[in-house]
C-alpha cells in the first residue's frame, strides 16, 4: 500500500530548539493563521504556479513544465531564498511533495543521534493524517521506535484531529498568543476558542507538553494581562510546563517593521510572575 503524501516546506536533521534533546524537525508548509508577527510567512500558502518567481531566480534553476506547474531543479539551487523574497502569496516554490515513506528514510539517516522527531510548520494539524502515519511508522519500527514524537502547533485543531494524534504523538507544543480573543484576532487573524479548547483537551490527556506565550510589546506584555493569562493556565494545569518567549522584528515581514522588540527586562519581570503563579517549568526565550 503506498504511503500518505503531505506538503513539506523543509526538513531540519539536527535542532535542539524545537522540543528536548536532538531532534529532527519537519516544516509542513500551510498555515491557517495569519500572524502579523510570523517569522515564517512563505510557509503560509500553498504554490498557486503563478511563475512569478521563475526569472529572478538567479541560478535559473525555476522552470514551469507544461502543466504550468513550477518545477525546482534541485541541483542548480543554492538556497539563496530570492524565490521566497519575490513571491507575493506567502508561499515558497521549493516546498516538496514527499510521502511518508521518503521522510522515515531520511529521518532513519539520523536517527542514531536523535531523541525524536517534531513536526512543525506553517501548521502541522492541517495535515494531521500524515503526521499520524509518519508517528506511527516510527513506533512500530524497531530502529526508530525510541524518539519521541512531538507537534509544534498553533493549537487550532479541533478535539477530533488530537484524538487522530494522541495515540502516537507523546505531546504537542501550544502557542496561546493571546487569552483576550479580541486580542488574539489582532495578533493572529482569528479568535481564539479553539486554542483554549487544545490546551484544557490536551493537558486532560497528559499530552501537553508546553505552552508557549510569545510576548509582543503593546499587545500582551503588560503585568496584568500576563497574570490573568497564568491564572487560566493555572486552573488548567498548574504542572505545565511554560515557555516565555520575547517578540523579536527580524525575519518578519517588510510591511510589519513597525512591531518592535521585546524588552529582554519585561520578559524576565514576566516569567517571574509565572514562577510567582506557581509554574515550577518555565524557560525564556
Ligand atoms: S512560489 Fe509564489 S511566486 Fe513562485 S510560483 Fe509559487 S505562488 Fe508564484
Ligand atoms: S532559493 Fe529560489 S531563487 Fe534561490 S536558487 Fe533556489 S530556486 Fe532560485
Amino acid at each position: 500500500m503506498s504511503s500518505r503524501r503531505g506538503l513539506v516546506d523543509r526538513t531540519l536533521r539536527f535542532s535542539t530548539v524545537d522540543g528536548p534533546g536532538n531532534r529532527f524537525v519537519v516544516f509542513m508548509q500551510g498555515c491557517n493563521f495569519n500572524c502579523i508577527g510570523c517569522h515564517n510567512p512563505y510557509t503560509i500558502s500553498e504554490c498557486n504556479s503563478c511563475g512569478l518567481c521563475v526569472d529572478p531566480c538567479p541560478e535559473n534553476a525555476l522552470s514551469l513544465d507544461e502543466d504550468h506547474r513550477v518545477v525546482v531543479d534541485r541541483v542548480a539551487c543554492t538556497g539563496c531564498e530570492v524565490c521566497i523574497d519575490v513571491c507575493p502569496y506567502d508561499s515558497t516554490p521549493l516546498a516538496e511533495d514527499l510521502d511518508v515513506d521518503e521522510l522515515v528514510a531520511r529521518i532513519r539517516e539520523t536517527a542514531p543521534f536523535l531523541s525524536g522527531v517534531t513536526v512543525s510548520g506553517g501548521e502541522a494539524t492541517l495535515q494531521a493524517h500524515f503526521v499520524a502515519e509518519l508517528f506511527g511508522r516510527l513506533r512500530a519500527d524497531d530502529e526508530l521506535s525510541h524518539l519521541t514524537t512531538l507537534v509544534d502547533s498553533n493549537g487550532s485543531a479541533p478535539r477530533e484531529v488530537w484524538d487522530l494524534l494522541m495515540p502516537v504523538m507523546d505531546g504537542a507544543m501550544i502557542d496561546l498568543k493571546a487569552l483576550d480573543p479580541d486580542t488574539h484576532v489582532r495578533l493572529t487573524g482569528r479568535t481564539n476558542t479553539a486554542v483554549l479548547d487544545s490546551i484544557r483537551y490536551l493537558a486532560a490527556a497528559g499530552k501537553l507538553h508546553e505552552v508557549r506565550l510569545l510576548i509582543v510589546p503593546g499587545y500582551n506584555d503588560d503585568p496584568a494581562t500576563m497574570e490573568r493569562t497564568l491564572a487560566w493556565l493555572r486552573d488548567v494545569d498548574p504542572d505545565m510546563a511554560i515557555k516565555v518567549i520575547g517578540f523579536r522584528v527580524h525575519g518578519i515581514r517588510p510591511e510589519m517593521s513597525w512591531l518592535t522588540d521585546a524588552d529582554p527586562d519585561r520578559i524576565a519581570d514576566l516569567a517571574d510572575l509565572a514562577t510567582s503563579a506557581g509554574f515550577r517549568d518555565v524557560i525564556v526565550v
